[in-house]
């Protein structure tokens, strides 16, 4: 006799005690299992009073499954595992260096356990938590004295504070540079207290200038490395030994900031030339300052080495406090610092270093044989290619070094007009893989730079889930 009753949504208890929503209660907890109902009911009560909904979608079958979704969703990490296939290694947006096997145990034990973080096993006094590393440093770099921050950024302000505030410090031109993430000298310099004496030009800065700009105001001579951009043609630059040599004539300390600064000469490993720390301070610098995450390979900090009563004032800066490394870094750094002890092996074991020295035949094997595959699940208008890729190691080392590569290249055969948006869409579809894949637009084409394709059996299981919207 009635023709339409209206629907009615199910009530919050039905649902509670249904035995799709059952199973969610003891996964996510009631609370949530609640609220998430509560809202999606909700969102409904509208489109049902307007008989947009039918029977079946407001089911409880249905609104359980999702209400089982949006709480997956919910409780999945934010922090999220991805696959760098960007041709850059040490991409500071996707982490820097990972960390190799004897860290990782490492950090595990200091996250599980209490430590001796501060306190002196042998006398059972109050310690510091740099003597933790400070051995291993010293003998890894030559250093007197060591001590080690957060970053290598909070090393560059802790040490500019610490031996420069209220006087100046006197930089080439060609060094005032901006590293990605804000990070400018004379910023830092400012905000350490110390005046910014700029001296020379951008491409040109000889000792003259720095004698020129000493004067009983002076409080130290800074040299950066120029990470992420190179001067070239007509250029001139003093070498450290001889500013060190003008620096200390003029009883001022040089402080030099490596960057990524290497412990070894990684030429041995066919890798473009870096200055090395133990090298930095030979040539006469007092302190030298890089990062732990960089060529180094191991957790982020900033390490600060060199003169001994420098580093002893640097510690005692309150600054230092602020800035201080945590407990699973040093537990890491310690380990990574570990394997330098063994060169021959180090390319191994420590990730980075492994990945930047993969050579190039290995990795176009690689794309080879993924070629087929790739292109089976792209289909048309794809066409996939195994081709050879120049990629570069990141973080501000060797700039202009490319390091010869190999990639998948995918390119749609589509009109002009269209290429930029099935690139967009084909870049949206790697993102959205439950690990998200991250590769690069170049030339008309996404590049998936395979050097740190490790982990290939977890990339091929996931790649029939890639969905392009066309
Ligand atoms: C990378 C870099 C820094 C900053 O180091 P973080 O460890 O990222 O804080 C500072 N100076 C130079 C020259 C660098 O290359």
């Amino acid at each position: 006799m009635s023709s339409s009753v209206a629907l009615r949504l199910p009530s919050i208890d039905g649902l509670l005690r249904h035995p799709a929503c059952v199973p969610l209660a003891e996964r996510y907890g009631r609370e949530s299992l609640l609220a998430s109902l509560r809202q999606l009911l909700d969102e409904l009560r509208s489109s049902v009073l307007n008989g947009q909904l039918s029977a079946v979608e407001i089911s409880p079958d249905v609104l359980a499954g999702r209400v089982g979704e949006r709480l997956a969703l919910q409780q999945r990490s934010n922090v999220r595992r991805v696959f760098n296939l960007t041709g850059t290694v040490l991409h500071t947006n996707l982490g820097r260096a990972l960390l190799p096997d004897e860290a990782i145990d490492a950090v595990q034990m200091a996250a599980r356990y209490p430590l001796n973080l501060e306190f002196d096993l042998a006398t059972g006094k109050r310690g510091d938590r740099d003597d933790l590393i400070e051995g291993l440093i010293r003998e890894l770099t030559g250093a007197e004295a060591v001590t080690v921050v957060n970053n290598n950024a909070a090393a560059v302000l802790l040490t500019l504070n610490s031996l420069g505030a209220r006087k100046e410090g006197i930089i080439s031109r060609g060094e005032l540079i901006e590293i990605g993430g804000a990070f400018r000298i004379p910023d830092i310099m400012a905000r350490a207290g110390v005046r910014l004496h700029e001296v020379g030009t951008t491409n040109r800065t000889h000792a003259r200038d720095y004698e020129a700009a000493i004067s009983p105001r002076s409080g130290l001579i800074m040299r950066v490395h120029a990470s992420n951009y190179s001067i070239e043609g007509f250029t001139a630059r003093v070498p450290t030994a001889e500013l060190a040599e003008l620096a200390h004539r003029h009883g001022l300390p040089l402080l030099e900031d490596l960057g990524s600064g290497s412990l070894l000469d990684l030429t041995r490993w066919g890798l473009p030339a870096e200055p090395t720390v133990r090298q930095a301070q030979l040539d006469g610098a007092d302190i030298v300052t890089f990062s732990g995450d960089k060529l180094l390979g191991g957790p982020q900090a900033g390490l600060i080495v060199g003169r001994k009563d420098l580093i002893a004032k640097i510690k005692k800066n309150p600054l230092k406090r602020a800035l201080r490394v945590d407990k699973l870094t040093l537990a890491a750094l310690e380990a990574v610092l570990g394997l330098y002890r063994d060169p021959d092996r180090l390319a191994e074991r420590l990730p980075s270093l492994r990945l930047l020295t993969r050579p190039q035949a290995d990795i176009f094997a690689q794309a080879c044989r993924l070629q087929p595959t790739m292109a089976e699940v792209l289909g048309e208008p794809w066409q996939v290619s195994a081709v050879q890729a120049l990629g570069m190691i990141g973080s501000g080392s060797q700039p202009v070094a490319r390091l010869p590569s190999a990639a998948l290249c995918l390119r749609p055969q589509v009109s002009k007009r269209l290429r930029g948006r099935f690139l967009l869409n084909l870049e949206t579809a790697l993102r959205a893989l439950p690990i998200p894949v991250l590769g690069r637009i170049d030339d008309d084409a996404l590049w998936l730079d395979l050097r740190q394709l490790d982990d290939e059996p977890a990339w091929l299981a996931q790649l029939p889930q890639l969905q392009v919207e066309s």
